[in-house]
């Protein structure tokens, strides 16, 4: 039997980050990774440039049943210290768009930065090992992987959400949680591409590929990025944001010209210049196939003199404000990330440690903390690893 004082099961971000922690206080730490590679969402991040955080971090990026639990995490290890270890190991990196920084060349080297950081202090990481169960005995908790067993002082849940499941994505930290009589916020895929019935993709079926500057909104909660028609549905940044806050059944207002009222502009146009088309007035804001869609579906179009200001009201309110009812995701085969997770009402928002359990530890994806996409995911992972590896 193999004894440290802290295992931490996960070589993500998270698991990462609190081993660097860690052993720098003379911890004897090791890494459990059940996959042959560590750090393998890093590696396909951000397009395999990995957005590592984002330069504007608040609150407000985050969802979580207790929407205060990350806060303070965020501010004891928050973008710039994350940015300055970056820099220590001469990444060079930019700002793409909104803040999210990706690496210039490739996310492999803010892994090798982990791994540098894990060997100066000391950290242990054992690859191709499954944790198959954890028991407390007394003091100290045993872990059965498939030929080994380790004992540990401390124990780390660093196991991440569902997203993936070809990626070594597990609810082993969530049997972990139930084993131990905390409570599981239901997990779901968030981040994720929508899906549309049978009905509405025959209409939009032409505009798969199509892609469109847009404001998506869902209740109060509204994102202005771009969108992506798709073979199955919907996708693109828009998209994936307002994932994390749709429900089942929920309906989507798209607004196809945020930065335009198209009725007042139709009716500007009509006055102007009566005799241009309306087709040729919209292609100058939208793409060709989606202004098609929206005249053909409601059998519009000539010129604009023609039209009566009722046809050019359906016409903006078309694109103004489309509502459509997706029926479904694409799932955690293609989600980001995951909703949902370990209650944090179960945690200690400084230490990372549950209250029921003494000296066992949840971070990153595992706990109910979701970020929005933009590098705010990463974030948490370094966040909530740093501030547990000060207590492990
Ligand atoms: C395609 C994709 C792109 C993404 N891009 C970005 C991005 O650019 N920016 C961003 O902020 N976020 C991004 N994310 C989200 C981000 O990758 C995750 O939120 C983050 O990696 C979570 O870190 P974690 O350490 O908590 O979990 P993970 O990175 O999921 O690590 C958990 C580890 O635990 C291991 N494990 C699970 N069960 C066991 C077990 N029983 N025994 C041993 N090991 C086990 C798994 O193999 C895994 O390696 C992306 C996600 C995906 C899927």
């Amino acid at each position: 039997m193999k004894i440290f004082d802290v295992i931490i099961i996960g070589a993500g971000a998270a698991g990462l980050m609190c081993a660097i922690e860690s052993g720098k206080r003379g911890r004897k730490t090791l890494v459990i990774e059940s996959s042959k590679d560590v750090a393998q969402k890093i590696r396909i991040s951000g397009g395999g440039r990995c957005n590592f955080t984002n330069l504007n971090i608040t609150p407000d990026n985050f969802l979580s049943q207790n929407s205060h639990f990350a806060i303070s995490a965020l501010k004891r290890f928050s973008q710039n210290h994350f940015i300055k270890l970056v820099e220590k190991h001469n990444i060079s990196y930019h700002e793409k768009t909104l803040g999210q920084l990706f690496c210039d060349i490739s996310s492999k080297e803010i892994i090798k930065m982990l791994l540098d950081e894990c060997k100066e202090n000391n950290v242990e990481i054992l690859t191709e090992t499954k944790v198959l169960d954890v028991k407390k005995d007394s003091d100290e908790f045993v872990l059965s992987a498939e030929n080994q067993d380790f004992k540990a002082t401390s124990l780390v849940i660093a196991t991440g959400g569902l997203s993936i499941p070809k990626m070594g994505a597990s609810d082993f930290g969530y049997k972990i949680a139930k084993n131990f009589g905390l409570k599981i916020i239901n997990p779901t895929p968030a981040l994720v591409p929508l899906t549309l019935s049978e009905k509405d993709l025959e209409k939009t079926k032409e505009l798969s590929g199509v892609s469109a500057k847009v404001s998506v909104k869902v209740g109060s909660r509204a994102f202005k990025e771009s969108l992506l028609f798709t073979h199955k549905g919907l996708s693109g940044p828009a998209i994936l944001q307002i994932s994390s806050y749709l429900q089942q059944g929920q309906k989507l207002s798209i607004n196809f010209a945020p930065e335009i009222d198209i009725f007042t502009l139709l009716k500007n146009e009509k006055t102007t210049k009566p005799k241009q088309e309306i087709k040729s007035v919209l292609t100058n804001i939208l793409p060709k196939s989606l202004v098609s869609y929206f005249l053909e579906k409601n059998n519009i179009n000539g010129f604009l003199a023609d039209l009566s200001d009722k046809n050019l009201k359906i016409i903006a309110q078309e694109i103004n404000n489309f509502e459509i009812i997706p029926n479904g995701t694409e799932g955690f085969a293609k989600a980001e990330v995951t909703l949902g997770g370990v209650d944090c009402n179960e945690i200690s928002s400084k230490t990372f440690e549950t209250n029921k359990v003494k000296n066992l530890y949840f971070i990153g994806e595992v706990l109910d903390v979701t970020g929005h996409l933009g590098g705010y995911n990463f974030q948490w992972a370094w966040s909530s690893g740093f501030c547990a590896g000060q207590f492990t």
